[in-house]
């Protein structure tokens, strides 16, 4: 069993040749809570989550996923993951995306439920590439999470989708919190952190400036700071 926090850094600083692209940075995702991370373009949210999972190393400070590294395969167990850059085969029907993913679990959801949860309907039979960028990005949702992942990572999951695609993701997303499953979370939109999050941390130049609940948030940063990350 994986222990609080599920994911986290401490002291983290990435850099990027001369970027600083995150410096000295803290954060938790803990056990049935959704975080959301929050930051305009740059912030360097894509790369906490890259850190995170493993995927880039710190220059300085740690990063942990379930106590443990992210590099190490027993932390990635139950970790569901969309990237941003979440490329698919484009020749692939959306049935055989899912049922090739789906059969790396265990106990994966059935066929049904993911389109359901991830809004797919009618779209089963339709080859990867002659999908709209929102669909796609559906497409990326289902599979991140047909594993039941315990912890799942979703890096601007609704950005390029519509407002009602956009809800019924959170709807979706929702249904997957309430079964335990718990998210970090990274978007441009101060909307999707209300909507969804317990606690937010809003990222700028690669620095935490605001960290708790979004009622806290909002009370420690200045509204202009706020509003120059809502969409
Ligand atoms: P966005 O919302 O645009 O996805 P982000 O908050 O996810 O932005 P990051 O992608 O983490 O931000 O980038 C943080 C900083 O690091 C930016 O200044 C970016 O230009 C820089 N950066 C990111 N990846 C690289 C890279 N591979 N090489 C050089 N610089 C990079």
């Amino acid at each position: 069993r994986c222990e609080i926090p599920l994911a986290s850094l401490s002291g983290a600083s990435k850099r990027y040749g001369g970027t600083l692209a995150l410096e000295e940075v803290d954060l938790e995702l803990r056990a049935g809570q959704v975080l959301a991370l929050l930051g305009t373009n740059g912030a360097g949210k894509t790369t906490a989550v890259s850190l995170l999972l493993g995927l880039l190393e710190p220059d300085a400070g740690q990063a942990r996923l379930c106590g443990r590294s992210p590099r190490d395969l027993a932390a990635r167990q139950g970790v569901g993951v969309m990237l941003q850059s979440g490329a698919l085969a484009p020749t692939l029907a959306v049935s055989e995306h899912l049922d090739l993913v789906r059969s790396y679990y265990p106990d994966p959801l059935h066929v049904s439920e993911c389109v359901a949860i991830a809004g797919l309907d009618g779209l089963l039979a339709r080859r990867y590439g002659t999908l709209s960028g929102g669909q796609q990005r559906r497409v990326q949702f289902a599979l991140a999470i047909c594993g039941r992942p315990r912890v799942l990572f979703l890096d601007e999951p609704t950005t390029g989708l519509d407002i009602e695609a956009r809800q019924g993701l959170w709807r979706g997303l929702r249904a997957l919190v309430a079964g335990g499953t718990s998210v970090l979370l990274t978007t441009h939109y101060l909307e999707e952190a209300e909507a969804l999050a317990d606690r937010v941390v809003v990222l700028a130049g690669g620095r935490v400036v605001a960290e708790g609940s979004l009622d806290a948030v909002r009370a420690r940063v200045d509204q202009r700071r706020i509003r120059c990350v809502t969409a």
